[in-house]
């Protein structure tokens, strides 16, 4: 094996792991040598070795097979002093930290052990407020909560867990947690992180013998919010340690809240007792948006940007149709919102319609390529128990009528297909026939409850 096939190798680990993973553990290996199928790796210290062993070792070797590499076995080794290749590792892993860590001078070997005591939090996003926060049916109770945290009086839920799909906001609403508590009770020590930076910092303190520093730290703010705690699941340390801390907060009443991707029970490899320990308090989640929330988030965005931009003008039906067609994720939404305005004060006219879809062409797309019309046959029937043939043949019994009619909705709904195309993929069938099945099923969805529910379930399994 090469320098070159081990830097192709990082490429695709990169890939496969993510940025955050690759900059913190793949980056600092240096290929060492690759002798009767093991390979050899150097690492900064003892501690990283082992846990890129633990954690990504199986992952590492696989993708050094699929390169072509005899390997039966890896291994990391922390170099003898002077031996080490002049771009320093360790501080390459520093400096690829997330930013505001990388800017502390602590990452950097030479500094001195001690350092000052400061607040270990990430820096809070000014966008992130209370007020700037659109409140709908599929996240109020999450919003209901933050708000009652934001009080800073001591509340009733400790902890609180915030959970749900990426970009419905669990970030903004922990920030705007944070924004409040500093206006209105400085006397508190708030800190916010991810848990990955959580984790950084516990690898710091460990590689700089700085543990009861950081124990101290941790163990003296009044409120900890820690976000995207599924990092740390599998991660045995950290996860320890989070826990430790987690557990000397809570018995001293402070007040700690936590975001996820999923409910505290369902994160894989998350401890037992930490996941029933996360349980205890309250937990929210925060449901994938509605098109009602979206279409106000984006009635909130326009609102906002005419503050700046009082010239904007925007065709009726651009917003509704934006609502429908772009994902639950609301970050994508504010891309696109982004990215239209930007066009539609760089040509200067009206944002019309055709302006939205030419504008935004791939965003439309690469949201229509999440669900296709044949995935949606096959998750109705697959509901309702009928065969996949029924939903494209001749049948008209009712059992097997309805749920047509339900995936012709929802593929209107999910899809950019025309109500021709829809009708053609459902066995050649007229798109009056499609129109019809489309206006049946809005009419029984407000007054029938199953259907709503059975539309709600299946709409978020298919955009899952
Ligand atoms: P998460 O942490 O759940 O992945 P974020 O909090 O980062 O999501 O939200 C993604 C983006 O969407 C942010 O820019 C945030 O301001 C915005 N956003 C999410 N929900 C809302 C909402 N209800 N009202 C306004 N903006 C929102
Ligand atoms: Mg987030």
């Amino acid at each position: 094996m090469t320098d070159d096939t081990w830097g192709r190798v990082q490429q695709d680990l990169y890939q496969a792991v993510g940025k955050h993973n690759y900059v913190t553990w793949i980056e600092p290996l240096e290929f060492d040598a690759a002798e009767d199928g093991v390979v050899r790796f150097h690492v900064p210290t003892n501690f990283i070795g082992n846990w890129v062993s633990r954690n990504f070792g199986d992952q590492i070797q696989q993708h050094l097979l699929r390169a072509g590499v005899a390997v039966e076995r890896i291994e990391f080794h922390v170099p003898a002093v002077g031996t080490r290749k002049p771009a320093g590792s360790l501080a390459a892993a520093a400096n690829g930290a997330p930013a505001h860590v990388a800017a502390e001078p602590v990452a950097a070997p030479a500094e001195p052990r001690a350092r000052p005591v400061d607040l270990p939090g990430a820096p809070l996003d000014k966008r992130f407020t209370f007020n700037k926060f659109v409140v709908g049916k599929p996240n109020q109770l999450a919003h209901a909560a933050a708000r009652r945290v934001a009080e800073g009086s001591s509340v009733s839920f400790n902890p609180l867990f915030l959970y749900g799909g990426v970009g419905l906001g669990k970030t903004h609403l922990m920030h705007a947690i944070a924004w409040q508590l500093q206006t209105d009770r400085p006397d508190l020590r708030v800190v916010y992180l991810s848990a990955e930076q959580f984790m950084y910092r516990f690898v710091q303190a460990l590689r700089e013998n700085g543990m009861i520093q950081f124990k101290e730290l941790f163990r003296s703010v009044d409120v900890l919010m820690v976000d995207d705690v599924q990092f740390i699941a599998g991660k045995d340390s950290t996860q320890e340690e989070f826990f430790h801390t987690f557990n000397a907060l809570v018995d001293q009443a402070k007040q700690i809240v936590i975001s996820a991707d999923r409910a505290p029970g369902e994160i894989k490899k998350l401890e037992e007792r930490i996941a029933s320990r996360l349980q205890s308090g309250l937990v929210v989640d925060l449901h994938p948006t509605d098109y009602e929330l979206r279409l106000g988030i984006l009635q909130h965005k326009v609102e906002q940007y005419r503050e700046s931009y009082p010239g904007l003008a925007i065709q009726d039906g651009v917003l509704e149709f934006l609502a429908h067609r772009i994902s639950t994720n609301v970050r994508v939404l504010e891309g696109a919102m982004t990215k239209l305005f930007a066009f539609g004060s760089l040509v200067g006219r009206e944002i019309t319609l055709d302006l939205t879809q030419d504008c935004l062409a791939d965003v439309l797309r690469a949201s229509d390529r999440k669900v296709t019309v044949e995935e949606i046959q096959r998750k109705v029937s697959e509901h309702y128990n009928m065969r996949m043939s029924d939903m494209i043949g001749p049948k008209r019994h009712r059992t097997i009528a309805r749920p047509r009619q339900m995936a012709m909705y929802l593929s209107k709904q999910l899809t950019a297909r025309s109500l021709p195309e829809i009708g053609r993929r459902f066995g050649g069938r007229d798109h009056t026939t499609v129109m019809h099945a489309v206006r049946r099923i809005e009419e029984l969805k407000a007054v029938d409850n199953q259907i709503a529910e059975d539309l709600e379930l299946l709409r978020r399994m298919l955009e899952a």
